[in-house]
């Protein structure tokens, strides 16, 4: 193995996901830089490895960081590896990467399970072009507003979020994005996975329906905007719903339609989502 720092995914929730090489690479690093030593035991433990290990996050002090640069500067192999999945994606490692690149020391990847493709592989939805948003912020202002910008997005979006949140992330989706197709890819790999695809605001009632559904691990795959069709955005929806406490949803929409230059139709059913929800 040569020297240098070796970027290792591991399993999203199944242990049979570890990759033969990654087992290796592991037993034969001098160093496992882990984000959490504690949670990687249990890992290290399954395959006995007994690599020594140490704490590197993005918070790391520089110390953390010299140990790292000491070890490759004495022709060492160190491994970085995050709680699950590949490091630096959601996960830290960025910094480290391009300060040991910075350092003229060699690094290698390897790949295995990551959470966003293991769902986006089976949602159903184009895998042509995506955009990868990881975690949205979790005050509701700042998510909307991060939603909004985009709306307008034609590729299929993909989102990591919190069990505690996913209520909330749904509703906001639904408010921003209207009653788009998605997919909830709950504890892939594991033993309750749940993989379910359909409108928004029939996912929202799924979730709200099953206290089973707000726990474990979750990714969230919007489609991206329908080419051909104007988005609705927050500030249509907000005036559309308004209009609606007075008027009845058709003139709500008309209204809203003449105003906009959107669809009455399509107006009409965003409501009905949000209604539903
Ligand atoms: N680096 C990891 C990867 O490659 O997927 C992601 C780390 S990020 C801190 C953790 C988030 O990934 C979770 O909150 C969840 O959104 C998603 N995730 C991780 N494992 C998952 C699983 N088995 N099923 C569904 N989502 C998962």
């Amino acid at each position: 193995m040569n020297s240098g720092l070796y970027v290792v995914a591991t399993p999203i929730g199944n242990f049979g996901d570890m990759s033969q090489r990654a087992i290796e690479v592991l037993q034969n690093a001098d160093l496992i830089a882990a984000e959490d030593t504690r949670h990687s035991q249990r890992l290290l433990q399954f395959f006995a490895i007994d690599t020594p290990t140490m704490a590197y996050h993005d918070h790391s002090d520089d110390r953390a960081l010299q140990r790292i640069i000491k070890c490759l500067a004495d022709g060492g192999r160190v491994a970085l590896v995050s709680d699950a999945g590949t490091p630096l994606i959601s996960d830290p490692g960025y910094r480290l990467v391009r300060q040991v690149q910075d350092g003229g020391f060699a690094v290698y990847p390897l790949p295995g399970p990551c959470a966003a493709i293991a769902a986006l592989s089976v949602s159903g939805l184009p895998t042509d072009r995506f955009l990868f948003e990881g975690f949205l912020p979790a005050r509701e202002g700042a998510r909307n507003n991060r939603l909004a910008a985009l709306a307008t997005e034609p590729m299929t979006l993909i989102f990591y979020e919190a069990p505690h949140r996913i209520k909330e992330s749904l509703q906001s989706m639904l408010q921003v994005f209207g009653d788009r197709e998605a997919v909830l890819a709950r504890e892939l790999t594991k033993t309750f996975e749940t993989i379910r695809r359909g409108p928004l605001s029939e996912l929202a009632r799924f979730v709200d329906a099953d206290s089973n559904q707000q726990k474990g691990e979750i990714v969230l795959i919007v489609s991206g905007k329908p080419r051909g069709e104007q988005e609705i955005d927050a500030d249509v929806s907000a005036l559309l719903q308004r209009l609606a406490q007075e008027l009845p949803a058709k003139t709500a929409a008309a209204v809203v339609a003449d105003c906009t230059g959107l669809r009455k139709k399509q107006l009409y059913e965003h409501l009905l989502a949000l209604k539903q929800a």
